[in-house]
């Protein structure tokens, strides 16, 4: 999968990428990421990316010339301009504001981070992982140009409901999320299938070597070697985990009949204590 990522700051992004099991993937043709730094696209003396906001304000916003420039040169897609943008832009007035607009004839995400877009989960990172391309809008100051979010971004995408000083450490963590769930990246191929939120549940506790630390023993069943045992032992962790730290996840999840006896079970005995 390539990643195509655009900031004024691409010195963030090599000591993560070239890390660990991001480095291995990107080693192994699994993960491509290309680092664009949008000052390349500016064709005055100071190499300007951001200017001061009409209407007056503080902070700076960052221009649209080298943003269009930098990913329609990138992605090979022709000059956007109002006369080609026009049809679609009747489709955006007619639709509810935070609505991503399609206004470009690229089939691959270009994807604003911003404070202001959906919240970052694991569906989305799903969602993603089956692009063979996205783009990655690192905003920075105040944000971006209203132009750029209106006649190029298909997707606006936060990771929070915080502001952060730029989009690259967001953009880091979609790579990261996403990565993970492509075949092969991660060493033990169902790795990620138990994660938590991967099946609407937080996921079973771990445990590992001495098998008693400072008089705090891992539970015997899990070295028992039982696996029908085990695994029906990690089920109903994950089940009370996610009872106890997140309970309106399991509004959502799929549970099986044995699933929802044992919360019930659950139940009396916390009405009960
Ligand atoms: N003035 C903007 C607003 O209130 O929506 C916030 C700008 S923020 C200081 C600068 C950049 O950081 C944004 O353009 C965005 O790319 C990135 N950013 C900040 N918080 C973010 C978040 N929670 N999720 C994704 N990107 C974020």
């Amino acid at each position: 999968m390539q990643f195509e990522v655009f900031t004024l700051l691409p010195e963030i992004f090599p000591p993560y990428l070239e890390s660990s099991i991001l480095k291995r993937a990107s080693e192994r043709g699994l993960i491509n990421v290309r680092v664009h730094n949008i000052r390349d696209y500016t064709h005055d003396k100071h190499h300007t990316t951001d200017d001061t906001p009409y209407g007056g304000g503080g902070g700076m916003v960052m221009k649209p010339e080298p943003v269009f420039e930098a990913i329609e040169t990138v992605l090979g897609l022709s000059s956007l301009t109002t006369e080609n943008t026009e049809s679609t832009e009747k489709i955006k007035t007619a639709s509810v504001d935070s609505v991503p607009s399609v206004v470009n004839s690229s089939s691959i995400p270009i994807i604003l981070l911003t404070p202001q877009g959906r919240v970052f989960d694991q569906r989305i990172a799903q969602e993603l992982s089956q692009h063979p391309r996205i783009v990655l809008l690192c905003g920075r100051y105040e944000g971006i140009d209203e132009r750029i979010r209106e006649h190029l971004v298909t997707d606006e995408i936060s990771i929070g409901d915080y502001v952060l000083t730029g989009g690259e450490l967001p953009a880091l963590i979609l790579i990261d999320a996403i990565a993970r769930l492509l075949p092969e990246v991660l060493g033990d191929p169902t790795g990620a299938q138990d994660d938590s939120h991967a099946m609407g549940l937080l996921e079973y506790p771990h445990y590992t070597r001495p098998p008693e630390f400072r008089g705090w023993k891992a539970p015997d069943i899990l070295l028992s070697g039982d696996h029908a045992k085990i695994e029906k032992w990690r089920r109903e962790q994950s089940l009370l985990r996610t009872f106890n730290k997140r309970p309106d996840m399991l509004e959502k999840a799929e549970l099986t009949k044995k699933d929802l006896k044992f919360l019930e079970g659950i139940k009396v005995e916390k009405l009960e204590s």
